[in-house]
């Protein structure tokens, strides 16, 4: 296909040591070569591809010598895009790179769209859409086993999963279609009904598989939603910093005015924690005093972890057993905290309340028992799971959605199959999920969600 040359930052912006301005499209090396000059005067055109060279930006209408810079030259096919690419490589710094930004543009590119890039190498069929969603995600990954999951998924193997399903689902009407088609089998229904179901029941039960994961996936995706929980002065704020000073704090992240509460995030053994409330801990030692009791009846009721610390030196209060109450039916890890004085708290008392959770004895003063709390966090997560790279997870939303929809009406086909529907009927639910299965790998959608997916993208990507 074509398309005209398309150009952007694609750093993050601020300080860093090297900035690069992209070029995609047909005139990509033309539009290089006009503000470009080696020190040999070899033109770009003349070249080979995939080098680098070094040399300076010219500005051609007033010979001025904008940066000095190293040029990749890519030519189509092998590039991100599939196009021809230009990479400009130059110091970092908004101004410099937006001067050569501007240069590039004046020159005949056009400032790419949000997400640009990425959205051609999809047209261009060099990655689906699971693939490009996983450029996104790679983008906002917050540990390497997030990337892990974004990087499989960009290798294709949720797309080849996919298809394989898909691949199982036509080779069934097919073969639906040819025992209609000849009716001198004397029974269609007898003929087709236990292929149908065998099938269907294959793929149903893969895509629930894949749901599975999709808990674990989430939680790579967007951290897993933690609250501290406990009376004052039992070790709440002890535990978060240590938490936070043990593994470096990844995003610190003050939302909006209407959320005055503060997340935290931190890489525990590849779970991404998301410390909800840090500041309610931190400040006012209550959460209920500082966003009152409805609120922190939902921030309760949204997290995914609860971390429930009880002082080992006391005795265990009426307070203590009203929070086991209150989170009684969600995953939390009980922490039994100060353990280097003397013991006062009955631990068989503990375990009761605790019904099968974890328990750990920690003194965080003396910096004990921290890491085991990390192992159980990441444990009660990951439990059974193979490392990420075995596995296929699904974290994004929209795939997630899709095989909801897949998983429902592939079940309505073997229904259907089993109280005797006419296979025809039956057809249609097969190929629905047929369909459903497509958006999620790009086939089957719509320009305008296209369109929508990427501009979600940073730009430059
Ligand atoms: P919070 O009110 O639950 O946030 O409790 P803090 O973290 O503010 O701790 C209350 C007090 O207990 C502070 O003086 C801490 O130094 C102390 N503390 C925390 N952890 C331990 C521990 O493991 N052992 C002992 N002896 N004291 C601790
Ligand atoms: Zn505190």
């Amino acid at each position: 296909m074509e398309y005209d040359t398309i150009a952007a930052i694609s750093t993050p912006m601020g300080e860093g040591a090297i900035a690069i301005v992209r070029l995609s499209g047909d005139d990509a090396v033309m539009i290089a070569d006009k503000i470009f000059k080696a020190p040999s005067g070899k033109k770009l055109t003349e070249e080979k591809t995939h080098t680098i060279h070094y040399g300076h930006l010219i500005d051609p209408t007033t010979e001025e010598v904008v940066e000095e810079v190293m040029v990749s030259l890519m030519r189509a096919p092998k590039t991100f895009t599939r196009e021809d690419v230009i990479e400009i490589n130059c110091h970092g710094g908004i101004v410099s790179v937006n001067r050569v930004l501007q240069l590039v543009l004046k020159n005949g590119a056009r400032l790419a769209e949000p997400g640009e890039f990425t959205k051609r190498a999809f047209l261009n069929c060099r990655i689906d859409l699971s693939q490009a969603e996983a450029v996104m995600d790679l983008i906002r990954a917050k540990t390497d086993r997030a990337m892990n999951v974004a990087l499989g998924q960009m290798d294709g193997k949720l797309s080849r999963l996919i298809g394989d399903l898909r691949q199982a689902l036509i080779e069934t009407l097919a073969h639906v279609e040819v025992n209609i088609d000849y009716p001198e089998y004397d029974d269609v229904e007898e003929m087709t009904i236990p292929v149908l179901l065998e099938k269907c029941t294959w793929v149903r039960n893969e895509i629930a598989k894949l749901l599975q994961t999709s808990t674990q996936g989430k939680i790579l995706r967007e951290g897993l939603s933690t609250v501290i929980l406990g009376r004052p002065n039992v070790g709440k704020s002890s535990l978060l910093n240590s938490l936070v000073h043990e593994n470096k704090a990844i995003v610190t992240d003050v939302a909006g005015t209407t959320r005055d509460i503060i997340e935290e995030y931190v890489n525990v053994r590849g779970v991404p924690l998301r410390l909800v409330d840090t500041a309610g801990i931190r400040e006012t030692e209550d959460i209920v005093e500082r966003i009152g009791v409805e609120r922190s009846r939902q921030v309760l009721k949204e997290a995914d972890l609860i971390l429930l610390v009880l002082n080992s030196a006391e005795n265990l209060t009426e307070e203590d057993e009203r929070l086991f109450e209150t989170i009684k039916n969600m995953d939390f890890i009980v922490v039994v905290n100060k353990t280097d004085l003397p013991r006062k708290i009955d631990l068989e008392k503990v375990k009761e309340l605790a019904n099968g959770r974890p328990i750990v004895t920690t003194s965080i003063l003396q910096e004990q028992g921290v890491i085991e709390l990390e192992e159980a966090i990441a444990k009660t997560f990951f439990e059974g799971q193979v490392e990420s790279s075995d596995l296929t997870y699904v974290s994004n939303a929209r795939h997630i959605a899709l095989l909801h929809q897949a998983k429902a009406t592939i079940e309505d086909a073997i229904n259907a199959a089993e109280s005797g529907v006419p296979v025809d009927m039956i057809q249609i639910d097969v190929t629905k999920t047929w369909e459903l299965l497509g958006e999620i790998v790009g086939d089957t959608v719509q320009e305008s969600l296209i369109n929508q997916l990427f501009s979600q993208f940073c730009l430059g990507k």
